[in-house]
């Protein structure tokens, strides 16, 4: 275990053409204090855990001081916002200290996300508030939890600095971890802005980093990109499955490695809704849960657009014909699962959509309701009313509840083995918009940070009974519908 000082660095991304970033040191802030420490990322840095006790850890990962080894710099991308192309976004806030070299030979790039103004933010303050910074550690570590691709967060270091949102905020730094930082839009701006030589610059770091068998490959370029698709179809279903919404799935925070990337608004749904929208400033839902999977593929083709330089058109279109068939074969894979199935058919889908409208039209609440679908009981003659008393249409369910019950038959082992397979896919915990707004409440007015840890510790371990916290696997109280969450961050 390594201390702060013996990070091993090694950044690659400094060594790229220096068109790729602007150079440049965090802005200090007042005053930092710690908030919470993530031991369970501070292992892929190798740092011991111990150091997040001392005074400097603060210093570190606020920006005031610079580890040794790093070279902080803000990354050049641009991006479609809202369908809009966009071209010249870039780090705005965020600063990259640098790649730390793990013992296992795996790097992660080290990020302070909120460390003060760079060349790309366009008037606004760098800054990101301690709200949307809670919010960011706590989902990225839950989406871990859940086994779901994420960008991972050491820690978060708070400064009494004033922040100007809709009301005054105070600032924090988030120190974001991720085997890489390149998105869509890291593609996009040397297509758009004719810099086509840059293209294959960084596609092969990229692929060299992240994608090292391909490096060889004639083709590689293509088979990058059927790759990066693959990945994208598979966190759609994920999110999917666990009833996920993203809320600003802009081609700049679409992660080249398939990772949930960027967490801003987003939000997991109570009640079942396909039109539900979990981000207030998305008037016309262009991001609704719904539409996710039909946005990977608009996303995925924006990507190819900017890589037709170096591909041809035709193997660039057949990459992204692949979407739909990939995607509809992990999302089958991942609800069959919640089902209980060990290998889901095509006509499996039947069951799953019939349970989902009938969800919907009862209001049930996606999570609780595939949680407790586990105590399905199979014994002819039971009419499971633990279950069916929840929906509004009985008859509905018993039918339904029929196909189940003749499909179950179909599957190995008893109810309890099912049970016990069902508990490790269909997640008793996740962050919703309460649990995460109780936090912060806490956090910002009174600096007690212990239910952060508590929501970080119970969201480690999401499949598990949690005996003494099981309030928070509850329904949302009411006051929970009137929680709004933006773009302001
Ligand atoms: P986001 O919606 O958080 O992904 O941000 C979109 C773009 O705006 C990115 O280029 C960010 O770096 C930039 N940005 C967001 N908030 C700020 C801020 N407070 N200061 C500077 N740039 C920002
Ligand atoms: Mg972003």
């Amino acid at each position: 275990m390594r201390k702060l000082e013996q990070l091993s660095f090694d950044n690659s991304y400094a060594r790229l053409p220096a068109s790729f970033y602007r150079r440049l040191d965090p802005t200090p802030m007042p005053a930092p204090y710690l908030v919470s420490f993530n031991a369970d990322a501070a292992a892929l840095l190798d740092l011991d855990p111990a150091e997040a006790t001392r005074a400097e850890f603060a210093e570190y990962f606020i920006g005031n001081r610079l580890l040794p080894g790093s070279e902080p710099l803000a990354m050049l991308y641009a991006g479609h916002q809202f369908g809009h192309y966009v071209p010249q976004l870039g780090d705005g806030r965020a600063i990259l200290l640098g790649e730390i070299k793990n013992r296992a030979g795996e790097r992660w790039d080290v990020q302070l996300k909120g460390a003060g103004p760079t060349p790309f933010s366009r008037n606004s303050d760098g800054r990101a508030v301690l709200r949307s910074s809670i919010r960011e550690y706590l989902c990225s570590e839950a989406m871990h939890g859940l086994g779901i691709p994420s960008t991972r967060a050491l820690c978060i270091v708070g400064s009494d600095e004033e922040v100007y949102r809709e009301t005054i905020e105070t600032a924090a730094v988030l120190t974001r971890l991720a085997p890489s930082h390149v998105r869509f839009g890291s593609f996009e701006v040397f297509y758009y802005n004719d810099r086509h030589e840059s293209l294959p610059v960084l596609a092969d770091y990229v692929i060299a980093g992240h994608f090292p068998h391909l490096a060889d490959a004639p083709d590689k370029y293509v088979r990058f990109l059927n790759e990066v698709v693959a990945r994208t179809a598979q966190l759609m279903a994920r999110w999917q499955a666990v009833g996920f919404s993203h809320g600003v799935m802009n081609t700049d925070n679409m992660s080249i490695l398939g990772l949930t990337f960027d967490y801003g608004p987003f939000g997991f749904m109570d009640a079942y809704d396909p039109a539900y929208v979990c981000n207030h400033s998305d008037h016309h839902g262009r991001y609704a849960y719904r539409e996710q999977p039909k946005i990977g593929h608009w996303n995925l083709s924006c990507l190819a657009q900017a890589l037709l330089p170096i591909m041809p058109v035709e193997a660039a279109q057949a990459a992204l014909d692949a979407y739909i068939p990939t995607y509809k074969e992990y999302y089958k894979e991942c609800m069959g699962r919640k089902l209980g199935l060990t290998q889901a058919g095509e006509e499996d889908i039947a069951l799953v959509e019939t349970l989902l409208q009938l969800m919907h039209a009862s209001h049930l609440d996606y999570t609780r309701l595939f949680r407790a679908l586990s105590r399905f009981q199979c014994a002819a003659g039971d009419k499971n009313a633990m279950l069916r008393d929840q929906f509004t249409d009985r008859d509905a369910f018993d039918a339904w509840a029929d196909s189940y019950r003749a499909r179950l038959q179909r599957e190995p082992g008893n109810d309890a083995e099912r049970a016990a397979r069902m508990n490790r896919v269909n997640p008793k915990y996740i962050l919703r918009n309460y649990l995460a707004q109780n936090a912060i409440a806490r956090a910002a007015q009174e600096r007690d940070f212990t239910e952060v840890e508590r929501l970080q510790e119970l969201l480690r371990h999401p499949f598990d009974e949690h005996p003494e916290m099981e309030s928070y696997a509850a329904p949302p109280p009411d006051w929970a519908r009137q929680i709004e969450v933006s773009c302001s961050s």
